[in-house]
């Protein structure tokens, strides 16, 4: 302990010496120029907390945060004004499930071509181009769940944002992700080669404490592991899967998560993968196609988040061909189920698992309203409900004073027509624009 205490003062003592040398200039800087003062008028505010829009509204933002919204009024004087009258102005939008790193992978060999042919600062380089197409599409913030065998390229491109050297969305990150050995790709090589792997191999309880930690050390905000793999339906009409890790070993891997003050992800389609996630206590669960009555109800006494990404499996069902289509439809009626019995649905979009080029993330917004929500809902589930899954409900997902000034907006209704949101023409991060095309 006293040993822990001595370190800890030493490196924040090199720090202050550091910054007192390289620091003076900019912190004098800072303190003579008083916060950036902006101020919005949006035609119809819908601010992620009201049920109805607000009409004329005046948003005032000082330096990267949002310092109020009033029904009316007017600039101040001297202020910046940025005319959004004819436009519907919203919170940014959150994606809480994405891959920067990954760029489509429809089958197996365009999976194992990105691992096997491109290096780890090439797939990084796409990745902070992925980051800025986000950002261009109105995601001010995404949770990126891991990176396919790039090891922790997901902390350098964080870092990189938050520096800001590259545009691209908040971030939160789970780096390599988890299964037992020989459950994940790349598989079916020679055993002579020594080929990559997309990612980290993990055996036994104290190996599973191990790699939790040693993600942690190195920057992860979540831990990701895989629950299942081989998907499917048996003569009960449910979908079943294999599931990874023994219990003993996913349990030991959320709580050593929850023990260093992270939460867990876990990707989970068949009935069993899901079953298996909830037993060892995840925060999330992803994709969860097979979800039953049962597990539906587990998820809402559990207070557990589910991430559907309909857009990607619905994407690559007819590439994939076999029981994927089948799986659409399952989800479907899941996602119905669900929302009838008020399971918090956090929007997600498994971007990275179809081409960032071609598709828009926001089209999942589409997915969810066509599935039954209203667009106010699936507005919620990609604004204020995916900040609430993210721990960052005092930060972002609604406009209200205090949040980050993180805004977008579009040109019609959205309440009317929700793939408007595929039509972002305005991003405000943290208070700097970013994009303007609003006319
Ligand atoms: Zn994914």
């Amino acid at each position: 302990m006293i040993r822990g205490k001595l370190l800890a003062a030493g490196v924040s003592s090199v720090f202050v010496l550091s910054g007192a040398i390289a620091g003076t200039a900019r912190a004098q800087d800072k303190a003579q120029a008083p916060p950036k003062k902006l101020a919005i008028r949006a035609g119809r505010l819908i601010d992620g907390k009201s049920d109805t829009p607000i009409a004329n509204a005046l948003i005032l933002v000082e330096g990267d945060k949002i310092v109020s919204v009033t029904a009316g009024g007017s600039a101040p004087a001297g202020v910046t004004l940025i005319d959004l009258s004819k436009a519907t102005v919203l919170p940014g939008f959150v994606d809480t499930h994405t891959h920067v790193l990954l760029q489509g992978d429809i089958t197996e060999e365009e999976y194992d071509a990105q691992l096997l042919k491109e290096s780890i600062p090439y797939r990084a380089i796409l990745a902070a181009r992925n980051a800025r197409i986000a950002l261009e599409h109105g995601f001010t913030t995404i949770r990126d769940l891991e990176t396919e065998g790039a090891m922790y390229a997901d902390v350098d491109v964080k870092k990189a944002i938050a520096n800001g050297e590259v545009p691209g969305p908040r971030m939160q990150v789970s780096t390599r992700a988890m299964t037992p050995t020989g459950m994940y790709p790349l598989l079916d090589y020679s055993w002579e080669l020594k080929v990559p792997t997309g990612v980290q191999y993990v055996d036994g309880a104290d190996g599973a404490r191990k790699a939790v930690r040693e993600q942690v050390m190195y920057g992860a905000d979540w831990i990701k592991y895989y629950s299942d793999r081989h998907y499917h339906f048996e003569a009960d009409g449910v979908l079943h899967s294999m599931v990874n890790f023994t219990d003993e070993e996913a349990k030991a891997i959320v709580d050593e998560t929850h023990r260093l003050g992270k939460k867990a992800a876990a990707h989970a389609i068949g009935s069993d993968g899901i079953a298996a996630a909830l037993r060892a206590g995840v925060d999330t669960v992803e994709h969860g196609d097979g979800l039953t009555d049962a597990l539906i109800e587990e998820l809402v006494r559990k207070g557990v988040y589910w991430v559907p990404t309909i857009i990607v499996g619905a994407y690559v069902a007819p590439g994939r061909g076999g029981n994927w289509a089948k799986m659409v439809d399952l989800e479907k009626t899941a996602f119905q189920k669900a929302l009838k019995k008020n399971v918090k649905i956090a929007l997600g979009t498994d971007a990275g698992g179809f081409d960032w080029k071609e598709l828009n993330e926001a089209k999942e917004f589409e997915y969810y309203v066509n599935y039954g929500m209203t667009p106010m809902q699936a507005i919620r589930s990609g604004t204020v409900v995916a900040a609430e899954l993210l721990g960052w409900s005092d930060k972002i997902g609604t406009i209200e004073s205090g949040k980050w000034a993180d805004i977008v907006a579009v040109s019609g209704d959205p309440l009317g027509d929700i793939t408007e949101l595929q039509r972002v023409k305005f991003v405000l991060k943290g208070g700097a624009v970013f994009k303007n095309e609003v006319h």
